[in-house]
Formats: structure tokens, C-alpha cells, sequence
């Protein structure tokens, strides 16, 4: 083992979350790059590793059992972990109206968005345990806010019976987990990274990546004894 820092970021071979794996990385933590498909993960572990981070690649499907069980086996393998962030999500289609909206297309944003949360958080949570600072952040969006949705004068974006609702379960979620580990030193939070030019919104977003990762690098590298169960943009 190299003593080092051991993160995972789902989602991580673009946007945001590449982002996130480059800011663990150039704080000279190990930073495994979790992602669905071989070609898109191994590009971005080369870039991180030609910027000098340490990176590696995890294969990882968030909405399959065995694909997440055998990420948690690479982790521990590689030694453990310290940091989980949940960074991978999927919109469900920016025209989901609540009255018109496709089921399936709504049952794959909280498929993703949460249950692949739910999924892979438990899955490595042994291994988190075993950290001396153990960190779960989860990207989530202001769009997930009852009050932010509930104000009028708010632009929070498209109506959208799938992502919205999604991340507004995934904000509770959060505060679920840190209600049960609270008394443990695993800190859970959730994040906004802000309105962020990516592949999910067709570029339309104001902030980079770059900018929209630093929050959830923060809510990473907490110290012990910081907030846990919060919501931080
Ligand atoms: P993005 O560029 O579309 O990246 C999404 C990432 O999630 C991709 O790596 C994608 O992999 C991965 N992913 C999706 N479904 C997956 C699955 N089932 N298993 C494994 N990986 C999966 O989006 P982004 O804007 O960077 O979003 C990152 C996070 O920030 C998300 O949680 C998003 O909700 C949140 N967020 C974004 C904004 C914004 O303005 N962009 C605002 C608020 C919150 P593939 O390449 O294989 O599809």
C-alpha cells in the first residue's frame, strides 16, 4: 500500500466528476475513475495519470448488482477506501412533464440518481468504515430544493417529473445516512456544483467543470468533526 488517500468517483470519465477525480488526484490521492464504459474510463485514467494524478480505472454499471460488487472487490484489493463521491447521474430527458412524462424514462433518473447512490454507497461502505476519515459526498442540484422548486421567482430550470424529484430524494436520502452513521466518523453531505457547461444540460451551463467540481472536493477532504447531512453549493 502507498499510504495514500483512496477515493472513488462514479461518473468520473467526464464533466464534473473527471474533474473531481483531477482535484483528488492533484492533492496526491489515489482516485479510481468509475465508469460504464471501458473506452470513455481508459481515456480519462491516461489523462489524469499524464496530468500526474494517480488514477485507475473502476468498471462500474451504478444500476448493476454485480458490476458494483466487483468495484468494491477492486477497492479492496487496491486497499481500500476513504472517499466515496456519487457524482454519476442521468437527466430522464430535459421534456419530462409531470402529465405527459414516460414512466420509464422517470424510473431511470431515480434508478441512477438514487438507487445507484444507494447501491454503491452500501456496497463500499465496509471499506469506508475501515478509514480513519471516511467521506461520502453526493452530487446532487439546488433543482432537488422544495423550497428553491416551491418559489416561484426561482429558475430552477426545465419542469421535470425525473431529474428534479430524483435529486430532491437524493437530498433526503443523504440526511438519512447521516442520521444512521452520525456517532461514526463517515461525514455524508450533498452538493451543488452550480449550473455547469457538461454533456447533461448540452453545454448550456455558465460555470466549467472545473469550477462545478471544487465544492464536492471540499465536502472530500472535510475535516473530522465537520458537518455531516448538509447540503453545500
Ligand atoms: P455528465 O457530463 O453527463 O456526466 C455524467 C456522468 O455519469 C458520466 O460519466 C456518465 O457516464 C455517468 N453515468 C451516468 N449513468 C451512469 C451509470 N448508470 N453508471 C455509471 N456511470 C453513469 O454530467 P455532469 O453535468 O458532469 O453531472 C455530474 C453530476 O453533477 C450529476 O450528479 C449531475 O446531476 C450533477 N449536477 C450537474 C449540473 C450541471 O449543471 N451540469 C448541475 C447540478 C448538478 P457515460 O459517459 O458512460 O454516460
Amino acid at each position: 500500500m502507498s499510504g495514500r488517500k483512496i477515493a472513488l468517483v462514479t461518473g468520473a470519465n467526464k464533466g464534473i466528476g473527471y474533474e473531481i477525480a483531477a482535484g483528488l488526484g492533484a492533492l496526491g490521492w489515489s482516485v479510481g475513475v468509475g465508469a460504464r464504459d471501458t473506452g470513455r474510463r481508459e481515456a480519462a485514467v491516461e489523462k489524469l495519470r499524464a496530468a500526474g494524478a494517480d488514477a485507475f480505472g473502476v468498471p462500474l454499471e451504478v444500476t448493476d448488482d454485480a458490476s458494483v460488487a466487483d468495484a468494491a472487490r477492486l477497492l479492496e484489493e487496491r486497499g481500500g477506501l476513504d472517499v466515496l463521491v456519487n457524482n454519476a447521474a442521468v437527466t430522464g430527458g430535459p421534456q419530462q412533464q409531470p402529465t405527459t412524462a414516460d414512466p420509464g424514462a422517470v424510473w431511470a433518473a431515480v434508478e441512477t440518481n438514487v438507487i445507484g447512490v444507494l447501491r454503491v454507497t452500501n456496497a463500499v461502505l465496509p471499506l469506508l468504515r475501515r478509514s480513519a476519515s471516511p467521506r461520502i459526498v453526493n452530487v446532487s442540484s439546488s433543482v432537488g430544493s422544495f423550497a428553491r422548486q416551491a418559489d416561484p421567482g426561482y429558475q430552477s430550470g426545465p419542469i421535470s417529473a425525473a431529474y428534479s424529484p430524483s435529486k430532491s430524494m437524493l437530498n433526503a436520502l443523504t440526511v438519512q445516512y447521516a442520521k444512521e452513521l452520525s456517532g461514526t466518523n463517515v461525514l455524508v453531505n450533498a452538493a451543488c456544483p452550480g449550473y455547469v457547461a457538461t454533456d447533461l444540460n448540452g453545454h448550456s451551463g455558465h460555470r466549467t467543470p472545473e469550477q462545478g467540481a471544487a465544492i464536492a472536493v471540499r465536502l472530500a477532504t472535510l475535516p473530522d468533526g465537520g458537518p455531516s447531512g448538509g447540503f453545500f453549493r
